[in-house]
Parts: C-alpha cells; sequence; structure tokens
C-alpha cells in the first residue's frame, strides 16, 4: 500500500525537509550526485523531501530532475510544489499526468505569487482552492495534496478571518493537510490553531521552519513578500550581527563581518531549536525543515532538537 504523508501525520508527528531546485550544474551535482545532500540528508530519515516549484514553471525540468532522485533514494516521498499561474487546465493536467508517470503522486497546490504589476494570475484558474478541485475531478485520489496556510494571513488577504475561510474551502475540495507559511510569532500561531479549528479545519497542520543561519536570507525570507512578524529576540540577534550599511557606523571589515556571521549562526541555531521547542508544544502534526539545500547545519538542528533520535 502506497504511503500517505498525511497519513502519517495523523498517528505521529511528521519530519520533512525542503529543498530548491539549483540554477547551476554544479549546484545540481551537489544536491542529487552520488554521496550529495540529498543522501546525506536521507541518513536523517525524512517522512517526506518536497521541492519547490518556480512560479510560472521556470524550473520544471530540475524539479522533477530533483524528485526523481528523491524517490530513487528510496527513504523519503518525494513532493513537488506546484503553482497554478499563467498554466492552462489543459497544461498543468499534462504536468500532473507526468509526475504520476515519474511515480510522485504527493503535491502541494498552490496559486503562486503574482509577479508585480499583474491583476490575474494569466490562466485558468484563480486560486488554490481551484487548483484543488481540478486535481480531484481530473485525478481523483491519486494525488495526496498538501496546501499552504498562513498563521499570519497571506500578505494579499483582505483579513484572516477571509484567509481561513478560503482555507476551509481548500480543505472541502479534497485538502489532504496543511503545509504553513514561515512563521516566528508563536502568540499569532496559537491563534490562528485555534481559529482554524474552530471554523472546522480538521486536515493535519505541517508546520514550516527556516532555520536561522544567515541574517540577509533571514530578513529576505520575512520581508521580501510574506510581511512576517520578527518577534524581539530574533530582531535582536539581528541587531547583535547587523553586517549592513548602517548610518551609525563605518561599513563593516571583511574580518568582522564574517565574526559577526558566525556569531548570527551560532545564536540562530539555538534559536531555531527554541522555536521547534515551542512548535512541539504547540501540539503540531508534522515539522517541515527548509534545508536550504545544506546539510551540515540542518543536521545539527535536527539532533539537537531531538526532532528525531538520532544514533550518531
Ligand atoms: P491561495 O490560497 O489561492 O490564496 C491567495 C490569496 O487569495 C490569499 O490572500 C487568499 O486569502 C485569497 N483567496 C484564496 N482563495 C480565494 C477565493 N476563492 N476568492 C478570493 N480570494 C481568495 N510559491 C512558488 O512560486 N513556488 C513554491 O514552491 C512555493 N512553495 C510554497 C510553500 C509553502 C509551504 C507556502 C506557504 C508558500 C509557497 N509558495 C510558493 C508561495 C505561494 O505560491 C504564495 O504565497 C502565493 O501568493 C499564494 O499561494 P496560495 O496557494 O496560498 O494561494
Amino acid at each position: 500500500m502506497a504511503v500517505k504523508v498525511s497519513d502519517i501525520m495523523k498517528k505521529r508527528m511528521a519530519f520533512s525537509f525542503e529543498v530548491f531546485p539549483p540554477k547551476t550544474d554544479a549546484g545540481m551535482d551537489k544536491l542529487v550526485g552520488k554521496g550529495g545532500v540529498l543522501d546525506k540528508l536521507n541518513t536523517l530519515h525524512p517522512d517526506y523531501i518536497s521541492c519547490t516549484y518556480g512560479a510560472g514553471g521556470g524550473n520544471v525540468g530540475k524539479n522533477l530532475e530533483v524528485l526523481d532522485a528523491v524517490k530513487a533514494g528510496g527513504v523519503a516521498v518525494p513532493i513537488t510544489h506546484f503553482t497554478c499561474i499563467g498554466n492552462t487546465k489543459e497544461g498543468i493536467k499534462t504536468q500532473l499526468q507526468t509526475y504520476l508517470d515519474h511515480g510522485i503522486n504527493h503535491i502541494l497546490a498552490l496559486r503562486g505569487d503574482l509577479p508585480f504589476g499583474w491583476s490575474g494570475t494569466g490562466g485558468d484558474l484563480h486560486y488554490a482552492t481551484e487548483l484543488v478541485k481540478f486535481i480531484r475531478d481530473e485525478f481523483g485520489d491519486k494525488f495526496t495534496i498538501a496546501v499552504a496556510g498562513s498563521p499570519e494571513g497571506h500578505i494579499t488577504c483582505r483579513s484572516l478571518e477571509a484567509d481561513i475561510s478560503f482555507l476551509k474551502q481548500k480543505q472541502d475540495e479534497g485538502a489532504d493537510y496543511i503545509m504553513t507559511q514561515l512563521c516566528w510569532d508563536m502568540d499569532q500561531f496559537r491563534y490562528w490553531r485555534d481559529a482554524i479549528a474552530a471554523a472546522g479545519i480538521t486536515i493535519p497542520v505541517d508546520v514550516g521552519i527556516m532555520p536561522v543561519l544567515d541574517s540577509k536570507a533571514t530578513i529576505n525570507m520575512a520581508l521580501s513578500r510574506n510581511g512576517c512578524v520578527i518577534p524581539r529576540k530574533l530582531a535582536e540577534i539581528i541587531s547583535k550581527n547587523w553586517i549592513f550599511d548602517s548610518p551609525f557606523a563605518p561599513t563593516e571589515a571583511e574580518e568582522s563581518a564574517n565574526a559577526k556571521k558566525a556569531s548570527f549562526k551560532e545564536a540562530g541555531i539555538e534559536y531555531t531549536i527554541g522555536l521547534i521547542d515551542e512548535y512541539r508544544v504547540a501540539g503540531i502534526d508534522g515539522i517541515h525543515l527548509y534545508a536550504l539545500n545544506q546539510f551540515d547545519d540542518v543536521a545539527r538542528i535536527v539532533k539537537e532538537s531531538g526532532i528525531k533520535d538520532i544514533l550518531d
């Protein structure tokens, strides 16, 4: 019987990684080559590994190559992210069939971010709700479907209530579980968790966690698209290790910038582990770590947080 990760989450907390399709051949080799990052991540026995998808399908080939490698590893269930913007129903159907032909039957069904200046999705489907319905209509139960949930509300939602009602609609159309947008604000997460339960959302919640390893990437992830709250504790780590232009200080010398990067990473790893503790106590169904195509720091977080009992 084929594994459904939503079934795993109904029994115990799942644990998974997210990777992205590298842009270069060297990056690809580092990720999927023999002894590469995927092989190493597999030594931590994740339940699944998901691979992101360039909105509009810019990197479909590499996305599939990465997922083929996850499948070939024989450890983790491969899950593709998939966006419907800029695509026709026929195009979506063909692509989804290709995934099935490759043995990939788990999908994170997304709308995708609209590029700046677009007023619509430029395709046949307009929201993830429609994509979920389309997948169920065309493919029945062949796919396990995950959908995105935003504990702080999607950046363009007219209200958190509206956003939650659309999330309920995704469940009603046949979604199997929720993968969350990153959220460092635990009070907000607990509020959202209660609010979705009150709205009748019962499918498992798999929490997305970005390891805090690099200040630029952290600020970028929080503010470039998602408008995420940065709690005081994390803001302090960023401020204490500030390496960017500042009106009150000369440009950082390379040596001290490197020392600050190292100290940021140390504090960030500790922060990430604390966050995982808080999420586990909040009673979630899965931890989905953005592995950022890296192994060493991610493995350290997995081991030190005790997500998995790993024998060295
Ligand atoms: P939707 O659920 O369609 O929501 C979009 C907005 O429309 C929200 O504001 C919602 O409130 C509103 N809305 C929803 N339904 C309706 C309706 N019926 N009527 C009116 N309003 C509605 N992007 C990528 O390009 N590639 C990736 O690999 C990727 N991976 C992601 C992984 C996770 C875990 C998450 C959380 C996001 C990811 N994204 C990715 C980003 C995602 O594509 C964007 O956040 C996108 O803007 C919204 O996608 P969605 O599926 O949440 O959209």
